[in-house]
């Protein structure tokens, strides 16, 4: 066996060796048709080629300066290809580069799964507001639950992303017009509660003076008759004695015949102020007629009432009534009864207005009370 010959078995494969022994082969020109066997240089490149895709990973980005090391030395050597450690070494490369595509796939599954979830709460949240926006979101989320992980669920979420933009948007532009209606409803509701604030106002104005008389102040007929009632259903309930006052000028309309109507209206009103200021708080007392006043009087003791009396006659007997350079003298007279001696309110106002006419009977200027006494 020739030195060349030595050489050139070294460099054949297992198989090739094995066949070299089996057909007794000792010469170089013996060894061409096994050569010839092998894939020529075109094929080989090729090979080449589809090794080094195969064994770099297509998902994974990663690059791996082994195999590149590796096919640089095959593309200068092609006949690395059959080595045997060469070969092994890209049987590892290939098992490699499955195991890192795996893993890259896993976690991309994983992400895709983790934005549907967060869609899904996102799309929850959208869809409890009303509005074409929110419709639009409630396909998508159909879309979304349809959408098939394990074939081509990229692109249908891309075109998601694209149809979520869009309905995001229109909800953003329904939350503002809803945002506007909120603020003007705003601004009207509180343009009505001012109104309201100053109907109430004026009504309680306008209440407060229908039940002042004008020209004394002191309670209108009308008011009088609601405070009754309120006195009735205390008196009913603790009660609360009281005495019911009938008022009645004098001669009245002599007074006006003499020194004129407006004397008249000053004279009246100096006498309401007579009677206010003689009156407490829980007392009443009003304008029931022309010159007739009405006083409600609580009290304890008989002594209690007939002082209230006994002071009204003696201011109004004391002074003079003023009006430009006169002094008028004025009087009154009054009937006066006590509620419990009666049934009713009605019939202790009678009482009180018959007591007044006997007063008038009598020569005025008196009070007359119901136990036949006289003030
Ligand atoms: P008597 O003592 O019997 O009560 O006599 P009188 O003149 O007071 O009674 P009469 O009922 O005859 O007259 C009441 C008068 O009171 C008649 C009316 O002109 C006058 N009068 C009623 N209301 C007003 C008022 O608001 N202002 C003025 N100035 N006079 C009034
Ligand atoms: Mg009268
Ligand atoms: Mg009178």
């Amino acid at each position: 066996m020739s030195k060349e010959f030595q050489e050139v078995f070294s460099k054949l494969t297992e198989s090739e060796k094995k066949e070299v022994t089996k057909s007794k082969i000792e010469s170089l020109i013996e060894l061409v048709p096994i050569l010839l066997e092998r894939v020529c240089e075109k094929n080989v490149n090729e090979l080449a080629t589809l090794l080094k895709q195969s064994v770099l990973p297509s998902i994974c980005s990663q690059t791996d300066d082994e195999i590149e090391q590796l096919f640089e030395n095959i593309d200068k050597d092609k006949n690395l290809l059959f080595d045997k450690e060469v070969q092994e070494k890209i049987q590892r490369f290939i098992e490699q580069r499955f195991e890192r595509d795996k893993q890259v796939v896993i976690q991309r599954t994983s992400d895709i799964s983790k934005f549907v979830s967060l869609m899904g709460q996102y799309l929850n949240d959208a869809i409890t507001s009303s509005g074409s926006g929110s419709k639009n979101v409630l396909n998508i989320k159909e879309k979304i639950q349809s959408i098939d992980l394990t074939s081509n669920g990229l692109i249908e979420l891309s075109d998601l992303q694209t149809e979520l933009i869009n309905a995001a948007s229109s909800i953003e532009a329904e939350m503002n017009t809803v945002s506007d209606k909120l603020q003007s409803g705003k601004t009207q509701v509180q343009e009505l509660e001012e109104k309201v604030n100053s109907l109430e106002e004026e009504l309680t104005k306008t209440k407060n003076e229908s039940m002042k008389d004008h020209l004394t102040g002191l309670l209108t007929r009308r008011a009088y008759n609601d405070e009754i009632k309120r006195i009735e259903s205390s008196y009913k309930r603790h009660n609360t004695q009281y005495a019911v006052v009938f008022f009645d000028l004098d001669f009245f309309k002599k007074v006006n015949d003499t020194y004129g109507h407006e004397c008249g209206d000053v004279i009246l009103s100096t006498f309401a102020k007579i009677l206010e200021k003689n009156t407490r708080d829980h007392d009443i007392v009003g304008r029931y007629g022309g010159e007739e006043f009405v006083a409600i009087v609580h009290f304890n003791l008989n002594r209690e009432l007939l002082q209230y009396l006994k002071r009204i006659k003696t201011i109004v007997n004391a002074n003079n009534f003023k009006y430009k350079e006169h002094e008028i003298k004025v009087t009154f007279s009054a009937g006066v009864s006590i509620r419990s001696d009666h049934e009713s309110y009605d019939s202790a106002i009678q009482k009180a207005d018959m007591l007044l006419y006997e007063a008038k009977e009598n020569g005025r200027n008196q009070i007359k009370l119901e136990d036949g006494k006289t003030i």
